[in-house]
């Protein structure tokens, strides 16, 4: 019989295919005495395990596809040299003899000592590696509870044409699947604006995340239908349920054709406003999507992403590649590069070396600890590696940059005397850049917002980012889908801010645009036109739905709607104005 379960729809589309599931569970150890006739089949066990491990890896290791981000195949040699270090494969084995116990148990005790070890260590990338060792030993402790199957396929074979089902998945996961022709994402856990949930949608694949124990439910291979419009997903779905999800299929992909005629349209109101639509995109590689929508510019390049899975952080020619690369695809169009935005949820397990806590104490709150900006400035040289290469690039295209999570003059004053230093060593070095390339800010923390007038005078032009405003204006998590009910873009306090901070930007004739994921959102578009924003950038998937609605809206009316939606309190009432900002002719 059909079951339903539900989450949080994240990404749009309706696919229909077998689950795979990905489990990253911590795997509880008890221990057991063993009489010492049994001590050496247990010592083969371990072995055995050891050898699996390795075999496992190895295939993963070859299965790499080529053009996989970074380092991911010197991730993957790490941990097979790790299986082959003595700590991991010998001293437990010392250890079953001498306490008689059981190979988890050993195990275990000697990943708590190796753990202790990289803890105390000063080196922030050193002390980091534990995860490395615990991930390694995961993977033998579950080849020890009998989870020994090798992967007959290629990961990309397993991968290709799945809906991959896991508790959750960062950002570098993610990365490390989006070549290999996955269906659909369904997670446990997770919220609308993670990472994972913003690349889902960059990649056009439709996701859930908040499917509270989907795995009790459902198990590999499993055929099920993953509704990302409404957050449901069905198992075992019946025929009638089958034949209902192909018919919706068949008529997105319609209405996706259908859109694609806009194309090439040019971006103004129906009564004849211009309107700057641009395009967010992760990697180089997205410029392909850009250009399936027809997108002239790029208002949001999220350099992050060429941090994950590597050793150590990209230097200056890497940075420049990459830019390069989008620079050329875009042939003469506005690129907005957005310095590093690193830490809180864009941690990844496996982030480059890059200082990311205090020396002595862990982060308690990471999205409110060194991530972005501050980070930065703790890395000085790599940082510096970076506004090189952006300014190097300024030379061969439109180029802007963009500083994430400034709070305050003092750290926007000291990012402006670096990039000062810069252009002063690329002089000396004869070394082109654009002398004049544009600096801007992202209004995403409150305190941003209030200031605008005051950080106005130091930049060229903003960009709001609703995904942390609203993470920081309401104090939700935007990762805990515990708490995504409260997160709420329609709040009287978000939307507030981002009045404010148009009004103060329209004073001062300076652009404002708006990047975060409720420029995305069809339902806000026309609240937004309303409120005075007439520049947005948005994911490419939804490029085109938005660009329908701009040219389907008339500024005259919109304006009284929106700002009357600043002023009401209940969801009601918000919900009544928004239909009628909706629907109006
Ligand atoms: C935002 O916060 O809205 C934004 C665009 O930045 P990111 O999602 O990368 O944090
Ligand atoms: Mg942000």
């Amino acid at each position: 019989m059909s079951f339903s379960l539900h989450g949080i729809g994240v990404s749009k589309g309706i696919a229909i295919g077998k689950v795979h599931v990905i489990d990253h569970d911590v795997i509880e150890v008890s221990e057991f005495s063993l009489s010492k006739q049994t001590l050496e089949d247990e010592v083969n066990r371990f072995k055995e395990a050891l050898e699996i491990a390795r075999q496992q890896l190895s295939r993963i290791r070859d299965s790499v596809p080529k053009n996989a981000p970074g380092d991911v195949a010197a991730f993957i040699d790490t941990h097979l040299l790790m299986l082959e270090d003595s700590s991991l494969s010998q001293v437990p084995i010392r250890i079953i003899r001498e306490k008689q116990c059981n190979a988890e148990w050993a195990l275990k005790l000697q990943c708590d000592e190796l753990v202790q070890v990289f803890d105390k260590m000063d080196d922030p990338y050193l002390s980091s590696r534990k995860q490395d060792v615990e991930q390694v030993v995961a993977r033998v402790l579950r080849i020890l509870r009998g989870y020994t199957e090798l992967p007959t396929a290629s990961m990309g074979e397993l991968l290709s044409g799945a809906i991959v089902l896991s508790d959750d998945l960062s950002p570098a996961d993610t990365v490390m699947m989006q070549h290999h022709g996955i269906l659909a994402f369904a997670t446990e856990f997770g919220g609308t604006t993670s990472h994972t949930a913003i690349l889902a949608r960059s990649l056009g694949i439709p996701a859930i995340v908040g499917l509270h124990k989907a795995r009790t439910y459902l198990q590999q291979g499993d055929t099920v239908v993953v509704d990302g419009f409404n957050g449901v997903l069905f198992g075992s779905p019946d025929e009638f349920l089958l034949n209902y999800y192909r018919t919706r299929q068949r008529e997105e992909k319609r209405y996706r054709a259908g859109l694609s005629k806009l194309k090439t349209a040019p971006v103004a109101t129906a009564d004849g406003t211009t309107i700057t639509l641009h395009a967010n995109i992760e990697f180089p590689e997205d410029m392909a999507a850009v250009k399936r929508v027809g997108s002239n510019g790029i208002g949001l390049y999220r350099t992050e992403f060429l941090f994950l899975h590597r050793r150590e952080p990209p230097n200056e020619e890497e940075h420049f590649d990459a830019y390069l690369r989008v620079v050329n695809a875009l042939k003469g169009g506005t690129i907005t590069i957005r310095t590093l935005d690193l830490g809180a949820d864009k941690q990844g397990s496996d982030f480059a070396k890059l200082e990311s806590h205090h020396s002595d104490s862990h982060m308690n709150n990471p999205a409110l600890s060194l991530r972005a900006i501050r980070l930065c400035l703790r890395n000085i040289p790599e940082f510096k590696a970076q506004l090189r290469a952006i300014l190097r690039v300024s030379a061969f295209g439109n180029v802007r940059m963009l500083l994430p999570m400034i709070s305050s003059v003092s750290e926007l004053t000291q990012v402006i005397s670096l990039i000062e230093q810069v252009r002063q060593e690329l002089t000396r070095e004869a070394i082109l850049f654009d002398p004049k390339m544009q600096l801007g800010l992202m209004v995403e923390v409150p305190a941003m917002a209030v200031c605008t007038d005051i950080f106005l005078p130091y930049v060229d032009f903003l960009s709001i980012g609703t995904n942390d405003l609203i993470q920081y204006t309401l104090a939700i998590d935007r990762c805990d889908d515990s708490v995504n009910y409260l997160y709420d873009p329609l709040h009287p306090a978000v939307l507030r801010l981002i009045k404010m901070s148009i009004d103060a930007s329209n004073k001062v004739l300076k652009p404002i645009s708006m990047c975060g994921e409720m420029a995305s959102d069809s339902r806000f578009v026309r609240l937004l036109l309303g409120l005075g924003l007439r520049s947005f950038s948005v994911n490419p998937e939804a490029y085109l739905e938005v660009k329908q609605i701009i040219l389907n809206s008339n500024l005259v009316s919109l304006a009284k709607l929106a700002n009357k939606v600043l002023k009401v309190g209940t969801q009601a009432d918000i919900n009544v104005l928004i239909q009628q900002i909706n629907t109006q002719a």
